[in-house]
């Protein structure tokens, strides 16, 4: 048996006359996604689904998973190529019912003709996959209204599938189709849940994480990156950016008022990060903040912290709650590392009683005590990068 891969495209069959943009896209996430996998897999279009035809030697499991997780496919299914030919599909189809069926206990058929000069009408293809199911597992009942199982049958240009209910693809829309974001990225839950859902709507992802050494270790950092090389698997290459934010902490330590440093040091972090963006091609930031989950993501931390920013910030999850995150890590992979106990650069200097309602002026009144500009300049010396995925 001849096995194949199908893919079916998701809203980006949609794209009207972007199509073709999104559908190239797509396919070379796709080529991409398997590079890695053993054996050749030859690529044919049609009818917004891929089929991915792999060679003898090909590892199917391996590619099917890898492909589940590309972005811009609304299902994926296995499937068993066959001639074109109605004594060939019935061959196939009576050798592999069982496993098309599963524990189904209705099913229907049903045919899709992309060769439109095939012998016999798609109503006939279905009432004789139907019939020569029916002979081999006579305990099966036809139910056209909500089947079990639907059997598909597609007859293309060169040869047939056969295949049974498809799984869900990652969705959305293929990565580098919406540009490219800069995510700060910490060693926490909600960071790489929110890089997760702004690659699915297309973006490349690169990645900054600022450390505070020595107060923060190379454990804390290596958890960041095992995080990002996690996103890869989804969003492929990610450039992953180290900043040392310990020159700015230490002084705003020193030198502020201890209630506003969380604020003090994000404004700092998204200075850099805005710079970094800028550097890198990024049209925008992500942040994992989540409205009112802790005292820098009120609504007026919020706004002092955009007010530093010279790209737009993309926080995803700001309407979710915590437990609604943390289904989504778990189902991404990165939750059992993002619960590792390292220290992070705001929690080593989090104030006891942080500032909820900040006030601008005061804010300002701290800052002109800094040379803002020299600080954000020797941060971002300290810039250094490691290309993951
Ligand atoms: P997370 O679970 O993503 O760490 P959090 O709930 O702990 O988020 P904060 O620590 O206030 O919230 O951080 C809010 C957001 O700021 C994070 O989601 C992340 O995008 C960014 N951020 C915080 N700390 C860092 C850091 N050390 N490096 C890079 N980005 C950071
Ligand atoms: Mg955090």
């Amino acid at each position: 048996m001849k096995e194949v891969i199908l893919v079916k495209y998701g809203e980006i069959v949609l794209k009207g006359l972007n199509r073709s943009f999104f559908n190239s896209k797509l396919e070379s996430r796709v080529r991409r996604a398997l590079k890695s996998v053993q054996g050749e897999f030859y690529f044919d279009y049609a009818q917004s689904t891929l089929c991915l035809t792999p060679s003898d030697d090909a590892d199917v499991d391996l590619a099917y998973e890898k492909v589940k997780k590309v972005f811009g496919i609304a299902t994926v299914c296995r499937g068993i190529a066959c001639e074109k030919d109605m004594d060939d599909i019935a061959k196939h189809l009576a050798e592999n019912v069982n496993e098309l069926l599963g524990d189904a206990k209705t099913f229907k058929c049903e045919a899709k003709r992309s060769d439109k000069k095939f012998a016999l009408k798609s109503p006939e293809i279905c009432a004789f996959c139907g019939g020569i199911v029916l002979e081999n597992r006579p305990d099966m009942k036809v139910d056209v209204m909500s089947p079990d199982r639907v059997i598909t049958i597609e007859i293309r240009d060169r040869q047939a599938f056969i295949h049974g209910n498809g799984e869900k693809g990652a969705g959305g829309v293929p990565v580098g189709s919406s540009g490219r974001a800069m995510l700060m990225l910490s060693g926490g839950i909600d960071s790489p849940v929110a890089g997760h859902m702004i690659a699915k709507r297309g973006a490349a992802i690169d990645a900054v994480y600022f450390e505070t050494p020595p107060y923060t270790g190379e454990a804390a950092a290596e958890k960041v990156r095992t995080l990002a090389e996690k996103l890869t698997e989804y969003c492929g290459e990610i450039y992953l950016h180290s900043i040392s934010l310990t020159e700015i902490q230490e002084t705003l330590v020193s030198t502020c008022k201890e209630k506003l440093f969380t604020l003090l040091l994000r404004r700092f972090m998204v200075r850099c990060a805005s710079k970094l963006g800028e550097k890198y091609g990024a049209g925008c930031i992500i942040t994992g903040e989540s409205l009112g989950q802790v005292a820098s993501q009120t609504m007026q931390s919020i706004a002092v912290t955009d007010a530093v920013a010279t790209l737009p910030i993309l926080r995803p999850c700001i309407g979710l709650d915590k437990d609604e995150i943390v289904v989504r890590a778990r189902e991404i992979g990165t939750f059992e590392t993002s619960i590792l106990p390292y220290e992070d650069c705001c929690t080593v200097f989090t104030p006891k009683h942080p500032d909820t309602r900040p006030d601008m002026a005061e804010i300002l009144e701290e800052e002109a005590k800094l040379d803002v500009d020299a600080l954000v300049e020797r941060a971002m010396a300290t810039d250094h990068y490691e290309r993951l995925g």
